[in-house]
């Protein structure tokens, strides 16, 4: 039995990409997985792709940006299967423009996902991981936080708002009972960038996406990895990116 097996995880953005993958990952690798996102039907489909392979895997519709629904995805996991040990907090958009362009309701849009919708996350699984004694914290942040790119100001703002969250989390809780772990990828080939407005913006990230990007398998296998590990070892960051990335 691998340790994945007694794991309950649940995982927010998890309709597609990254989180689609990291579902898969652990379910097949024999963890019970709660999952949520907007796109129900996406959810839908994924959970009957890991139940048929006889994974155990549930569902919500989850919008981050609502404390209320993390609650309800964390409720869901301890009733269906009696606790939850790692929160995946993945859901993200990004999008891009210099600041001088002022896109204040896309700067909102990236606090309100990126940022709040983890902290809601944090919010509602805290006082469950206290009550057990255990609980684990993974986060999806990026090289962009790493690097800056004129353009991804207020992106790379929310993700390394994210980097200082969990390592304040990690120093408020040195008893041994809270993990936190940030992983940050650099290029990932997922839907990210099609959600961009500008149509030559959106071809150009887009076509970047499919000649640099590697497959979110790849990071879900560093998502697992960071949950595999005994109780007593935290996996803080992990970077991955494409080889060939700048
Ligand atoms: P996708 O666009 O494929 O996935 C984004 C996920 O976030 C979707 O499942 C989407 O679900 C969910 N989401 C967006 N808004 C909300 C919301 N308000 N409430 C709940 N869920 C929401 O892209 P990725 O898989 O690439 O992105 C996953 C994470 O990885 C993000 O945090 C992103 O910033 C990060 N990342 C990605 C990189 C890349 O190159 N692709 C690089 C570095 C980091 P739905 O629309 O159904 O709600």
């Amino acid at each position: 039995m691998s340790t994945l097996d007694t794991k309950v995880v649940a995982i927010t953005g998890a309709s597609s990409g990254i989180g689609a993958a990291t579902a898969w990952e652990l379910a097949t690798r024999g963890a019970s997985v709660v999952l949520g996102a907007r796109r129900t039907d996406r959810l839908e489909s994924l959970v009957a792709r890991i139940r048929a392979e006889g994974g155990r895997a549930e569902m919500l519709a989850v919008d981050v940006t609502r404390r209320a629904d993390l609650e309800a995805l964390v409720a869901l996991a301890v009733d269906r299967f009696g606790r939850l040990d790692v929160l995946v907090g993945n859901a993200g958009v990004a999008r891009i423009a210099p600041m001088a362009a002022l896109d204040v309701d896309d700067w909102n849009a990236m606090i309100d996902v990126n940022l709040r919708g983890v902290l809601h996350g944090i919010a509602a699984a805290l006082p469950v991981f206290r009550r057990q004694g255990r609980g684990h914290f993974v986060t999806t942040i990026s090289t962009a936080g790493l690097r800056i790119v004129p353009t991804q100001a207020v992106y790379a703002g929310t993700k390394n708002a994210v980097r200082t969250l969990l390592e304040a989390l990690r120093q408020e809780s040195t008893d041994g009972t809270l993990r936190t772990t940030s992983i940050s990828p650099g290029y990932v080939h997922t839907e990210l960038v099609d959600h961009l407005d500008d149509p030559g913006q959106r071809a150009e990230a887009q076509q970047a996406m499919a000649a640099l990007g590697i497959s979110p398998d790849a990071v879900a296998r560093a998502i697992a990895f960071a949950i595999e590990q005994p109780d007593d070892v935290e996996i803080g960051d992990i970077t991955l990116r494409p080889a060939r990335q700048g």
